[in-house]
């Protein structure tokens, strides 16, 4: 009787039933949530990198800042472990740098 019950979990995340196949072993959440969950990580990494960036050569903070991150975000492949995190600075100047040319 209680096997039905054994094989369904909720996701923490959003909060959807699911089935014992698509546990994601890791954590208790959906495999959705954490490509989410994952993806949103990295955007506010590239969000503090911008800042970071922008403070540094002087320059206002634009009010676009959503769509460059975006832009970083789609163009830089982070990988799950964050490998390129100690390059991550001139990566995302260089994504910047072409974010910025395609303004043109
Ligand atoms: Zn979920």
């Amino acid at each position: 009787m209680s096997n039905i019950k054994e094989d369904r979990w909720y996701c923490t995340e959003c909060g959807i039933n699911q089935g014992r196949n698509d546990i994601w072993f890791e954590c208790d959440v959906c495999g959705d949530c954490h490509v989410h969950k994952t993806n949103t990580k990295k955007k506010d990494l590239i969000e503090e990198k911008l800042i970071d960036m922008f403070d540094r050569i002087g320059i206002e903070m634009p009010t676009n800042l959503e769509d460059i991150t975006q832009y970083c975000f789609e163009y830089l492949i982070i990988d799950e472990n964050y490998n390129v995190l100690s390059d991550l600075d001139n990566q995302v100047a260089f994504a910047f740098k072409l974010w910025v040319q395609q303004q043109k």
